[in-house]
């Protein structure tokens, strides 16, 4: 994990100082632990209290990691986890300067927490959304504050992931832009501003990788593992494609490419049936122990 500079959380901590994350799951709690980090204090929003609890006990156990990592003083770790709270209500939005929403890939359940957050939150207060795929614009339009809503699409597991992409809606101001920018790069991070369009980049580009490695699966072309293996000694892949899908949870993978398959309307992206069987199992890799692989 890149370790942030203090210095230059200070300079954006001149407008930034308070950052609320609206999902704490496997994204939400990577993105609240960075920015707790990089010293901003960080208010996490979850929908159940259990949920909230696993939250703070994922970010406890990967700081742990990281000190271990690092070689941090023993008392560090504890110190960044003084920054983050937590609670069950979108209140928290009320002194919040930066609201990242990281809950389920839905438009519908995205719209109504954008559209309560921009209620709650101070004017001057950005909107960002991680998602992965749906529309910033589409998302903006469900607030009176479109120039200040934007996309800060993290990548899996946030902790140790580079990349931010940035994405600008239409009506999303030079200025929102700059300030997210610079925040990413206060965090640590290295952020590549893209235009919005389904997909973006990142799973433009990835999901249709996967889908294809799902129905080589569901076709008999190899075993899991035989797929996976390929892309890892064939393509120098850090990991198998399956063994991807699972970290990044097969409900989000089929929620991406449904975005893509209706928003770009060629039927290269319709999703593998065998990911709709997984998913309807309730079969979302690792986050429910069960996937491509047990867990
Ligand atoms: P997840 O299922 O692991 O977590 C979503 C969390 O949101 C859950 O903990 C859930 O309880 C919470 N939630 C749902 N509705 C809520 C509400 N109304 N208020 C508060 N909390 C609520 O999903 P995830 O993988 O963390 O994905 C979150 C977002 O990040 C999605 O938009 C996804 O596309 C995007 N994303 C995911 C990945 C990945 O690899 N998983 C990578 C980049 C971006």
């Amino acid at each position: 994990m890149a370790a942030p500079t203090s210095e230059a959380a200070v300079t954006v901590s001149a407008h930034i100082k308070k950052v609320a994350v609206v999902g704490g799951g496997t994204m939400g709690n990577g993105i609240a632990q960075v920015f707790a980090t990089g010293g901003f204090d960080v208010h996490i929003v979850e929908s159940r209290q259990e949920f909230l609890e696993r939250a703070v006990s994922t970010i406890g156990k990967s700081l742990e990691r990281v000190a271990k990592k690092l070689n941090w003083a023993p008392e560090r770790s504890s110190e960044i986890l003084k920054h983050v709270q937590g609670g069950l209500s979108l209140d928290a939005a009320r002194t919040a300067d930066l609201v990242v929403e990281a809950v389920t890939e839905d438009f519908a359940t995205k719209k109504l927490i954008f559209e309560q957050l921009d209620a709650a939150a101070p004017a001057g207060a950005i909107l960002a959304s991680n998602t992965s795929s749906i529309s910033i614009t589409e998302i903006a339009a469900c607030t009176k504050r479109a120039d200040r809503v934007i996309g800060m699409h993290f990548m899996n597991p946030v902790p140790v992931m580079q990349l931010v992409e940035v994405i600008r809606g239409l009506a999303t101001s030079d200025g929102t832009t700059a300030r997210v920018l610079d925040l990413s790069k206060a965090i640590g991070k290295t952020p590549v501003e893209v235009r919005d369009y389904p997909g973006f980049v990142a799973n433009r580009v990835l999901m249709p990788m996967i889908n294809e490695a799902i129905y080589c699966l569901m076709e008999g072309v190899g075993s899991a593992d035989a797929i996976d293996t390929v892309m890892k000694l064939g393509m120098n892949h850090p990991m198998g494609p399956l063994a991807l899908a699972d970290l990044i949870g097969l409900d989000t993978c089929l929620a991406i490419l449904e975005v893509m398959h209706d928003g770009l309307g060629d039927p290269k992206y319709r999703p593998c049936p065998l990911l709709r069987t997984y998913v309807a199992a309730g079969w979302l890799g690792r986050k429910s122990k069960r996937g491509f692989y047990a867990y």
